[in-house]
């Protein structure tokens, strides 16, 4: 149940690769003989298939080696084009660290961030997003829905705002994309980075989508080489990979919708549970949320302790895998005005296709006697010093 940080690929998406793993082998930019015109053939299908899943043309969508490269090719992209006196850009405390990181970087070189805060249930503050906009401001990124507390943004009053200042909106969709309709037209989405590896796809491969009309947004290559992509991405095609990230976006718009709806249910059984029986609270915000996202604060008990306790049966983590070697409490609690004891206490729980309705009971039913386990530890601790005292 740890599916925000990865999630296991899909046989059928396993299926869809094998071939190009071995007899297809082709590179795609070697279209002079059979083999690199079937993978190239091959590969723009895949690129069909991403690009109708979030309502956009496949000569949109640029293939990177994931989300992270997306973020850094996105926003390094765009500062890039600008000339060497920088700007401004507008983000949000919540982000990922493949976004904020590049823009400290950016920082680092003179360009100007704003960090707009959340309010408790992890959304933007809109006021404080549009009256932070100057005449320097070019590029607004705002996570579509967030990789811990589940909280997915207000896509479409970001695109309003942007648009009606004339500034590029940037999104982080490592998380929604095959899991919530995803639609860049409506929502007026400019740029948005995408990863196989969150929808059953497989690790390594992503898109970066760049619109290309109504504006024609330019972006700056990052990789120089061999002017694959357009000329943004340089490098020989994972023809495998893109085969499978295709299938598994095709897969994910054939089957979000029935598959939202059965993991909502369950996530909603652990957290009633949850609320009734370990006294947790939920992190996020209550219905503007990822259908798979879990996220509570259980009081009174240390995450790294409950994750040790159920860990030979019930896969879980406190926060982002992205950067599990800090023990710093999860930035993005933090970010919603609680201390760090709840930052310290929270779980998150993220179901995927392959869970089991007797897997969502064993996890309820573990984590349920871990925390009254813990809990009476800590009250016997309590006890002794006291007593001691
Ligand atoms: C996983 C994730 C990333 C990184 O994606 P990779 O494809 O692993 O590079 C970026 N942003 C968010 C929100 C993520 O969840």
């Amino acid at each position: 149940m740890d599916n925000h940080a990865t999630t296991q690929l899909d046989p059928r998406v396993l299926e869809a690769m094998l071939p190009y793993l071995t007899q297809d082998f082709g590179n795609p930019a070697s279209t002079d003989h059979v083999y690199g015109a079937k993978a190239a053939d091959a590969v723009e299908r895949s690129r069909e298939q991403l690009a109708k899943t979030i309502n956009a043309s496949a000569h949109e969508i640029i293939i990177t080696s994931g989300a992270t490269e997306a973020d850094n090719l996105a926003i390094q992209g765009i500062a890039r084009t600008r000339s060497a006196e920088g700007g401004h850009i507008i983000t949000c405390t919540t982000e990922h660290k493949a976004v904020l990181d590049p823009l400290r970087y950016l920082a680092s070189q003179g360009w100007v961030v704003t960090y707009v805060p959340v309010d408790s249930y992890g959304i933007i503050d809109l006021d404080r997003l549009e009256s932070s906009i100057t005449d320097r401001t070019i590029l607004i990124s705002v996570m579509f829905a967030n990789n811990e507390i589940g909280t997915i943004a207000p896509m479409a009053e970001i695109g309003r705002i942007a648009k009606e200042h004339g500034v590029l909106f940037h999104t982080d969709a490592a998380q929604a994309v095959g899991h919530i309709p995803v639609d860049v037209q409506a929502l007026r989405i400019d740029l948005m980075s995408i990863s196989a590896h969150k929808a059953y796809g497989p690790k390594g491969v992503g898109a970066l989508y760049v619109r290309s009309h109504n504006p024609r947004v330019k972006v700056a290559p990052i990789l120089l080489g061999g002017g694959q992509e357009r000329g943004l991405r340089s490098g020989t095609l994972n023809v495998p990979s893109i085969i499978g990230m295709g299938e598994a976006f095709e897969i994910a718009r054939r089957e979000m919708t029935q598959e939202a709806d059965r993991l909502a249910g369950w996530t909603r059984k652990m957290r009633e549970r949850f609320e009734n029986s370990a006294g947790a609270e939920l992190n996020g915000h209550p219905f503007n949320r990822l259908p798979h996202n879990l996220n509570m604060y259980f009081p009174g008990v240390e995450s790294k302790a409950l994750i040790q306790s159920v860990r030979s049966q019930v896969a879980i983590s406190a926060s982002s895998a992205c950067t599990t070697e800090e023990v710093e409490p999860s930035y993005v609690i933090l970010a919603l005005g609680y201390g760090p004891e709840r930052a310290h206490s929270s779980i998150r729980f993220g179901l995927g296709r392959f869970n089991i309705e007797d897997e969502v009971n064993l996890v309820m039913q573990s984590v349920d006697t871990a925390t009254n386990r813990l809990r009476s530890i800590g009250v016997r601790n309590e006890v002794i010093s006291a007593n001691v005292n």
